[in-house]
């Protein structure tokens, strides 16, 4: 496995932050939002931050919780500010689940002061077993994007089932049941993965994206995965590593390209457009897609807000392009 890193990025003010604001503004009113339930209906009110996170935790707990995710779909987690309405939220909820590893990279000093509060705070990255994770860019950073392993992100089942039992414990054989189901289905999304992506050569298995979120994706599915940004979108990609991403193309005769949906996709446009290689399509990274949108498996319909649609559509569109 050979992760190729561009080391030349120049540190600047995040541009993506403004318009993340603007969309999570207009998100308000009807993508999801962080509100809490308006009555007491006896289910437990969950907030979660990534769409992967809210997820699973609704998936493991079922009708039991109001799970309430914050980052919605094309959002940005490492670039994310939590707003008033988040703060609030949280601050009502009995469990907190995040993805960690410093993902939520802007939110860390509010989560702590929400766990000194009092409030069940869980991190499922910090979680997992140390071995099992990359480093990052520089000795002291992990790189966060643990969910592009299946089976990886399948480990991530009991932290929840154990989180929600330890809030809710009523509930602690109901979580357990519906956590082996979720665990068994993403045992077959694996497999399915595997089966699919055979169908990509071995000297065509190079995934070409904005932002270094596929590094365990790769290691898992054995792809040599090469970003123009680092592991965090935080860094700006400078002209030299487009430089770099341009001349790595032509020298390796990458066929496809990939724009990921929370990431800006200039930069890769721009790759393309000065290569001649087509863009292969849009990858899901940090988020996942709306519930509107979904992939069709063998005649079973995905939604793309869930990690299932979100995996299948990724492994979908990297078999079409590279294949
Ligand atoms: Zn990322």
């Amino acid at each position: 496995m050979h992760f190729l890193r561009f080391l030349s990025r120049r540190r600047g003010v995040p541009g993506l932050a403004g318009s993340v604001a603007v969309l999570w503004m207009a998100c308000l009113g009807g993508c999801g939002g962080s509100q809490k339930p308006a009555q007491d209906d006896g289910r437990i009110f969950v907030v979660a931050t990534t769409t992967m996170a809210a997820d699973l935790v609704r998936e493991i707990a079922g009708d039991r919780a109001h799970v309430v995710g914050l980052m919605g779909p094309g959002i940005d987690p490492h670039m994310y500010r939590p707003l008033p309405n988040d703060i609030s939220a949280m601050g009502g909820a009995r469990l907190i689940v995040y993805s960690g590893l410093h993902l939520e990279g802007k939110m860390g000093s509010l989560l702590e002061k929400m766990s000194r509060d009092g409030r069940h705070v869980v991190s499922l990255g910090d979680s997992l077993p140390k071995e099992k994770l990359i480093s990052g860019d520089n000795a002291d950073e992990i790189d966060p994007h643990f969910w592009g392993d299946i089976l990886l992100w399948s480990e991530c089942v009991s932290i929840v089932v154990e989180a929600l039992s330890h809030v809710d414990p009523d509930g602690r054989d109901a979580y357990s049941l519906r956590g082996d189901a979720v665990r068994a289905s993403l045992g077959e999304l694996d497999t399915w993965a595997r089966a699919r992506l055979e169908a990509v050569p071995a000297a065509r298995r190079i995934l070409v994206t904005s932002h270094d979120a596929f590094g365990y994706f790769g290691r898992a599915y054995g792809f040599e995965v090469v970003a123009v940004q680092g592991i965090s979108t935080a860094t700006e990609a400078g002209l030299a590593d487009v430089t770099h991403m341009i001349d790595f193309v032509k020298e390796r005769s990458v066929p496809a390209i990939f724009v990921e949906s929370s990431v800006s996709p200039a930069i890769m446009n721009r790759v393309s457009t000065d290569t001649g290689v087509k863009i292969g399509g849009e990858l899901f990274s940090d988020a996942t897609g709306t519930s509107e949108e979904s992939e069709v498996v063998d005649g079973v319909s995905w939604p793309k807000s869930s990690y299932q649609g979100m995996m299948r559509h990724n492994i979908n569109r990297i078999v079409e392009a590279l294949q």
